[in-house]
């Protein structure tokens, strides 16, 4: 990589970052751990998926969240009280979604298989997928039902699955995919280095439908674990469940049910590299590596 390759890239980061944090996506410390995980995405991984690539993609990524969250917020913000913790996201909300991501990224610069590349677009696949299943899940006009019991249940809650929202997390996952394709052909075009697809055994439709089903995977894990593992806590004077320690009440809350530090933000984090290593093995298991 060139030295103005590595400027572009962090002005890039910088921009982003700026943005990200005057719009109120980001709080100070989200901003800070998302500058790393883009720095850290953009200079490991070399040829032959260049780190430019991996960090446009992280970028969609980025702009698909930020456009589906933006979209119905005023509708959507009587749940978000209810449930999480409003669309700013913190220091550990931008960690859950960004961490493996960076992870597979380092790991990349030691060993460069497609396989890596392919466990990388899996992750941001599935945090995709599940960004667009939250955001949007919430606006179904039909009422969600838990993934376990399959019984009904109210918008927001924790592992609630609604045909809308499936249909969501796959646009969401098949968006990555797509841009998986379009970014490193662009990138043959411009830098004119070797066919990547070339080395990826399957070729370009399977490569799509192998990220795309990951990401549905994971969103599935996802709501698999909010719905069993994931920490909850009641609110007694509201009379009802709640994922905040402090309701949006005021009042405290007290310990219902799930893993203590199993927040939504660890279920996140721990789908996400499930289907990240699921698809990995899948991958070298059909084609060796
Ligand atoms: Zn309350």
């Amino acid at each position: 990589m060139v030295l103005a390759e590595y400027l572009i890239g962090i002005i890039c980061i910088l921009l982003f970052a700026i943005f990200a944090f005057k719009r109120d996506a980001l709080t100070e410390e989200g901003t800070l751990t998302a500058i790393i995980i883009g720095l850290l995405v953009f200079i490991f991984p070399a040829a032959p998926i260049h780190g430019r690539i991996w960090f446009s993609l992280l970028a969609v990524f980025f702009i698909s969240s930020f456009a589906v969250t933006k979209y119905g917020e005023a509708a959507k913000e009587a749940v978000n009280k209810q449930f999480a913790k409003g669309s700013t996201r913190d220091l550990m909300q931008v960690f859950a979604n960004g961490a493996g991501a960076a992870l597979v990224a380092v790991i990349y610069y030691f060993y460069p298989l497609p396989s890596v590349f392919l466990a990388f677009a899996a992750i941001l696949a599935t945090v995709n997928a599940d960004t667009w299943a939250t955001e949007l899940g919430v606006l179904s006009k039909s009422k969600p039902f838990l993934i376990t019991s399959l019984k009904q249940v109210e918008p927001g809650v924790s592992g609630a699955i609604s045909r809308f929202g499936l249909f969501a997390s796959a646009i969401g996952a098949g968006l990555i995919a797509l841009s998986v394709v379009l970014l490193v052909y662009i990138d043959q075009i411009y830098f004119g280095i070797a066919e990547v697809f070339t080395v990826i055994p399957g070729g370009v439709f399977n490569f799509i439908l192998f990220v795309t089903f990951f990401g549905i995977i994971g969103s599935i894990l996802d709501s698999v674990l909010g719905a069993t593992v994931q920490v909850m806590y009641y609110c007694k004077k509201c009379k009802c469940e709640t994922e905040r320690t402090e309701h949006v009440c005021g009042k405290k809350t007290v310990y219902l049910k799930g893993i203590k530090f199993f927040d939504n933000d660890v279920v996140n984090l721990v789908s996400s590299l499930m289907a990240g290593v699921l698809a990995f093995f899948t991958f070298v298991v059909m084609f060796g590596y």
